[in-house]
Order: C-alpha cells, then sequence, then structure tokens
C-alpha cells in the first residue's frame, strides 16, 4: 500500500463500525463519575516537557524513555501527554481552582503518547478515562475513588478483575524503606537487568515496577513497604481497607504494587484482568500528595486514578460484554429524478428536525443500487420517491427488514408511520427489560 497511508506503529484507528463501543464505554464511565460529583476537565495535548519531568518524575520509564519530546519552532521543549494527572493538576494550579470549594473533582477522556514497544494493550497513541481529586485529604476519598472505578467496570459488565490494594507511605516511611531496599538488592545486584541496576543508585522502588522477569523474582524476596509505614499512613491505609469492607468491596493487599509513576503516595490500586495477557491493568490510580507543592501550587493531598481503554475494550470483548447496537438509520429515501430529488431532501431535514436519522442518494444512483445501498447501511425503513408519489402525494414505506410495505401521505404520513413503528419498538423494548427484570 502506498506508505502515506500507512498509520504510524503503534497507533490505531476507531472505525465508524466500532466508534458506537468507545462512546458507549466513554459514557458509561462519564456519567459514573459524574454520580460521584466529578465534571469534566479538558487540556491540551501537549504540555512543556518540565511538567511531566517535575510530576511523572525523572527516574521514571515513562520520562526517562517512552515521552514525545521535541522542540517546537519557538525553540520550546513540548511533550505530548503521557498521561493526564499533570496536565490537570497544572490547570487546576493556573486557574485557581483550588480557591472555590474543594475538593476539585475533574475527570477526562484523552488520548495519551507514550514511545514503548507495541504489543496486545500496549501502544503509543492510546486513551485513558481518567479522574482527580484535588483537595482530599481523607481515606474516606480513597475509597470512594476505587469505588468508583469498580462502578464503571461493573456498570460495563466486566468480570473476574482483581482489584489489588497497597500503601507506599510518605516520605517519611519511604526513607527508610529505599534503604532497606537498597542494601536488599545490592546483596542480588548481579541478578538484576541492566535497567534496575541504574535504578538501585537513582530510586530503588522502580526495581519492583520492572518487567522484566527475572528481576521480578528477585523482588519476590525484597523487603515489604508495609512494614515501614509511619503511624499516620498506617492508619490511613486501615481505615481504606475498612471502607472497603464495609462497602463489600473484594481485594488483595499486594505489595509489590508501586505504580510506574513517582508522584504517587500512600494508597495506590489497580484492578487488574488476567484474561487479556500481559498488560492487565484495566485501571490504576492511588494517592499523589505531594504533587501541587511540586509544582509550585499549595498543599493539595490528592488522588485519582487512569483507566486504559484499549484494555478496557478488549475485556469487553473477550468476555463477550453486551454493547448496545449502534442506531440504525431510521429512512433511506430514494428518489428518482430531479424532481424527487429535491422533495427527498426536503423530506430528510423534516424528519431529522424530528429527531430521525433520515438519508437520501448523494450519488445520483438507480432505483437498483440506491436499495442495495439502503440494505448494506441497515436502513430500517425506505421510500421511493418517483413522478407518480410526487403528483399524489402518496408513497410506500418498506419495512426493510420484514418487506412489508403500507402507503403513506408524505412528508405528515411517513412521519407518522416512522414515529408509530418506533414507538411499538420502545414498548417492546421497555416489555423485554421488564420481563429481564422479573426474571
Ligand atoms: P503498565 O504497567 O501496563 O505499563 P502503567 O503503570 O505504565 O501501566 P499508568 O501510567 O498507570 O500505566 O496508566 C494507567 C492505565 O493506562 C494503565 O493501567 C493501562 O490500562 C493504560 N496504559 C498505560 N500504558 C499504556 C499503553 N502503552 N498502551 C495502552 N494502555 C496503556
Ligand atoms: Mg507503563
Amino acid at each position: 500500500m502506498d506508505l502515506q497511508a500507512v498509520a504510524v506503529k503503534g497507533t490505531q484507528d476507531v472505525l465508524p463500525a466500532n466508534a458506537h463501543k468507545w462512546q458507549y464505554i466513554e459514557k458509561t464511565a462519564a456519567d459514573a463519575a459524574a454520580r460521584f460529583g466529578f465534571r469534566e476537565i479538558r487540556t491540551p495535548v501537549f504540555e512543556k516537557t518540565e511538567l511531566f519531568e517535575r510530576s511523572v518524575g525523572d527516574t521514571t520509564d515513562v520520562v526517562q524513555k517512552e515521552m514525545y519530546t521535541f522542540n517546537d519552532k519557538g525553540g520550546r521543549s513540548i511533550t505530548l501527554r503521557p498521561e493526564g494527572t499533570a496536565g490537570a493538576m497544572r490547570s487546576v494550579l493556573e486557574h485557581g481552582l483550588f480557591n472555590d470549594a474543594l475538593p476539585v473533582k475533574a475527570f477526562y477522556t484523552t488520548s495519551c503518547y507514550r514511545y514503548e514497544k507495541p504489543q496486545a494493550g500496549r501502544l503509543r497513541e492510546f486513551h485513558q478515562f481518567g479522574v482527580e481529586c484535588i483537595g482530599a485529604p481523607s481515606p474516606v476519598a480513597d475509597a470512594e475513588i476505587i469505588l468508583l472505578g469498580n462502578a464503571i467496570l461493573t456498570e460495563l459488565g466486566i468480570k473476574d478483575i482483581s482489584l489489588q490494594i497497597n500503601s507506599i507511605g510518605c516520605p517519611t516511611c519511604r526513607a527508610a524503606y529505599k534503604n532497606a531496599l537498597k542494601s536488599y538488592f545490592e546483596d542480588r545486584k548481579d541478578e538484576l537487568c541492566d535497567t534496575c541496576k541504574d535504578r538501585l543508585e537513582r530510586n530503588p522502588m522502580r526495581i519492583l515496577d520492572c518487567k522484566s522477569p527475572v528481576c521480578q523474582a528477585v523482588c519476590k524476596d525484597a523487603p515489604v513497604i508495609l512494614d515501614y509505614l509511619c503511624d499516620e499512613c498506617s492508619a490511613h491505609f486501615e481505615t481504606v481497607k475498612t471502607l472497603l469492607d464495609t462497602a463489600g468491596l473484594s481485594y488483595t493487599v499486594n505489595p509489590g504494587i508501586v505504580r510506574g509513576l513517582d508522584y504517587y503516595t500512600k494508597t495506590v490500586f489497580e484492578f487488574i484482568s488476567s484474561q487479556i495477557g500481559a498488560q492487565g491493568t484495566v485501571c490504576g490510580g492511588g494517592r499523589y500528595d505531594g504533587l501541587a507543592k511540586e509544582l509550585g501550587g499549595p498543599d493539595l493531598p490528592s488522588l485519582g486514578f487512569a483507566m486504559g481503554l484499549e484494555r478496557i475494550l478488549m475485556v469487553m470483548e473477550n468476555q463477550n460484554c453486551p454493547f448496545p447496537d449502534p442506531e440504525p438509520v431510521d429512512l433511506y429515501i430514494a428518489p428518482m429524478g430531479d424532481a424527487a430529488q429535491a422533495q427527498a431532501v426536503l423530506l430528510c431535514n423534516t424528519l431529522r428536525q424530528e429527531g430521525f436519522k433520515a438519508i437520501t442518494d448523494l450519488n445520483n444512483r438507480g432505483l437498483k443500487a440506491q436499495m442495495k445501498y439502503a440494505g448494506k447501511i441497515g436502513a430500517k425503513f425506505s421510500l421511493v420517491l418517483g413522478d407518480n408519489e410526487l403528483n399524489e402525494k402518496i408513497a410506500r414505506l418498506k419495512n426493510m427488514k420484514t418487506g412489508e410495505q403500507r402507503e403513506v401521505v408524505f412528508p405528515d404520513g411517513v412521519i407518522t408511520a416512522i414515529y408509530d413503528e418506533n414507538i411499538q419498538n420502545t414498548f417492546q423494548n421497555l416489555n423485554e427489560s421488564l420481563e429481564k427484570f422479573n426474571g
């Protein structure tokens, strides 16, 4: 194929035939977030490079290896966002939103960019649904955020997801832990991969997040952060667990969950599916109490999560989760001749104003070709308009599924007939859902 017509490695199109699945996932997530009191935030796709260096952390894989960074024509270093939190926090600080009611609760659906090795569930352009709750120190916020993540996955019909939680403490408890970790890994340095040897010097906790099986084996016996938590972090974590217990949400405490970004503190969590291979984490999040201050803002303990939408879609397709059917075209009007064409456009517009999906011929095709087209796009009804119909103001509305035809006076008759049919469908849907509900 022509080179120009091939997408960049690690990127993916959403084609019209699949778009309804994306819309469904995005809407389900946004509606759930709204019920938890979150409102949407939209931030630019690129930011100053230093924003991500400062917030994501310069010892992380994301900053060290994965960012799409370039100089713009004015010589500024710009980076395509590798994640959504930094931009959202920057925006909240810049606009002083923290001066209004706290916490600031915002959600977003965004594309993210990371130069990674493309594979199933790992792309260079991918999409996240994320939420940020800024200025909420209480463990109740942790529990609520986790419950929101769970609500979205449940509403999407996703099953067999395990929730794994951990606390990675605050800078105070982490100092002692880092020392213990460092001396443990020093002793087994030879077994680590080259990147981890480097991590040992710069940030030993990053080793726990290494994907290499050899390093993971070394990590198995490493000291556990939970043994080093200070009183406050420990009490915070206990309350989060109690709240989750009370809410009836089951979880596993996994000290191996440390998250890939530096800004996390205290609670971290992942929702993991075992059904889509190695890239099983569909949602990851936690607290980032130090981030606002790190970016020059006030002290705003905060937390959030991000879901990888490609992975969510993979799990849903894998588990045959139901997606609502894409809405079909209600009516295809097949005009014969110029006068009929003009009437068809008019009738289409009237129907569109009534809320129906109505289309007509744009290609000057003959009747047979038009009907074939109407069939291909799955139109519910078709209507042929020729000279006779124009003169008599009567046309035949055809139900494309059953083949039944019905004479209608147009335009009003057409509208009424389609309404009738839709109302019947609505009743049928209602009855079906009631039947399901009644079991
Ligand atoms: P992983 O451990 O899989 O690399 P991560 O810790 O780097 O994930 P986060 O930065 O926490 O991921 O991003 C949140 C979510 O975004 C992940 O849980 C995942 O679902 C999704 N995600 C991250 N990187 C990618 C990617 N390259 N392609 C597709 N989805 C991704
Ligand atoms: Mg990663």
